[in-house]
């Protein structure tokens, strides 16, 4: 087989080469590798299946958990076997944070770190036999923001567009600041133009996504927020349906939940990371918000969205997370109305405050708290999506059918995932009357607009 070097024709098109990616974590990796395979096929690659041979394989790892670090070695082990002479580039969180830790990976020849996955085409132009290469760079002086954009998200309905990235906020247990940078956002006009420009192409369904999404606008000049953008968005007229992911609770100002409550635009459906439920847990954390704040928070959205999907990310076996905090958290839970919860066992991240904190919860006993979190989170699921039966919903249709049912399937503004009885073409918004709850979706009907 050829060597990388050797395929790249004179004009210095890879052309030819079997691609393949893998990706974990967050939404806004999705976009990143979205974009990254765009342009990689723009310069004449070939995307395969990562389940295929190909030439060159692109990891983009996660390292949100110890669980992401051991899931990205894996991957990288799976790429290696399935073509011992492919060449693996490795990017993302844990290239960023361990390089050296993945250079020890045999058959790994390239790493590249946060900041350098925008040049990942030249690095493969570059690419020779040899032993790894590591170019990983100080991320927190990143400035830029990584304008990694893709034209089409060949998996999904919905558009997903990463308008922020980094973060400045040094929660106790997070090594997201350290392998993200700073908050970088990207620039008002162009969310309007990228918006525009998908819009033409098909989209009614846009997922604004971020790090640390709450923030974005605070390094702009002139100084600005996420209500005055979304606001903007709804006034463009361009967009049918506005998604907005994961917004940290100070962050839910009473501009966006008037926004939420009144564009008909902004969809009903809130993913606020609450952490803990005890105040003491969450100072440990650095949330600067307490049980109380979150209480209020949820009873204002509440009254001003009704039947808004509230769902939550919460942490089991923080350092110091005693039974009776534990409880505190899962009274909150039980207490207030969320439609769903992301539960995740606090995972000992090196180089975080919280990894040296005395307390640490064994792990059999952080498994328990995470197992008894999820079931109150399915009961949660479930009572929340049958208060909708016998009322109308609106579910933007997927190009997919439904694992269970086999019928059409699709998620209605409030995040309820819906099976469909009627045949509907994808990629429309459909008005439907629920019928029932089975294996956690709804079974609906189509019913006149
Ligand atoms: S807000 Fe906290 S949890 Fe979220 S990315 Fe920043 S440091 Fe991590």
């Amino acid at each position: 087989m050829a060597t990388v070097k050797e395929d790249i024709d004179s004009k210095g098109r890879l052309s030819g080469l079997r691609i393949a990616f893998a990706t974990l974590g967050c939404k806004v990796n999705q976009c990143e590798s979205a974009g990254i395979a765009e342009g990689l096929a723009a310069s004449g690659m070939t995307l395969v299946p990562f389940a295929e041979a190909a030439d060159c394989y692109v990891i983009n790892t996660c390292t949100v958990t110890g669980s992401t670090d051991s899931q990205s070695r894996q991957l990288i082990r799976r790429a290696t076997r399935r073509n011992p002479e492919a060449a693996v580039l490795v990017t993302g969180c844990y290239a960023q944070r361990a390089p050296e830790e993945i250079a020890r990976i045999p058959g790994v020849r390239f790493i590249a770190g946060t900041a350098e996955k925008e040049q990942i085409s030249d690095i493969l132009r570059e690419m020779t036999a040899g032993g790894p290469l590591i170019r990983v760079g100080d991320i927190r002086k990143a400035r830029a923001f990584s304008r990694l954009e893709a034209t089409a998200f060949p998996e999904h309905t919905r558009a997903f567009l990463k308008i922020q990235d980094g973060c400045d906020a040094f929660c106790s247990y997070c090594i997201v600041p350290y392998v993200r940078g700073t908050n970088r956002s990207l620039p008002p006009a162009e969310v309007e133009e990228r918006i525009t420009a998908l819009a033409q192409t098909g989209y009614r369904e846009f997922v604004l996504t971020g790090i640390h999404l709450g923030a974005w606008g605070r390094d702009l000049l002139p100084q600005t927020d996420l209500a005055t953008l979304v606001r903007k968005i709804v006034e463009g007229g361009t967009v049918k349906r506005l998604r907005l992911s994961s917004v940290e609770p100070q962050e839910v100002t009473d501009s966006l939940i008037c926004l939420l409550g009144r564009s008909g635009t902004v969809c009903h459906h809130l993913h606020i990371p609450l952490q803990s439920g005890n105040d003491g847990i969450l100072a440990a954390m650095r949330r600067n918000y307490d049980a109380a704040f979150f209480r209020d928070l949820l009873r204002r959205i509440h009254e001003a969205v009704p039947g808004v999907a509230v769902g939550i990310d919460v942490m089991a076996g923080f350092p110091g997370e005693t039974e009776e905090a534990f409880d505190d958290t899962l009274h909150l839970i039980e207490e207030t109305p969320i439609a769903y919860l992301h539960v995740f066992p606090y995972s000992r991240r090196p180089g975080t405050p919280a990894a040296t904190m005395s307390g640490q919860v064994p792990e059999e006993e952080k498994k328990r708290r995470t197992e008894r979190l999820r079931a109150v989170g399915t009961v949660k699921r479930r009572k929340f999506a049958e208060q909708f039966i016998g009322m109308p919903l609106h579910v933007l249709v997927e190009d997919r059918t439904d694992k269970i049912t086999g019928f059409p399937i699709g998620f209605s503004d409030n995040y309820i995932p819906v099976a469909i009885r009627s045949r509907v073409p994808a990629n429309q918004i459909a008005r439907v009357m629920p019928e029932r709850f089975h294996e956690g979706r709804l079974i609906a009907d189509v019913i006149p607009k």
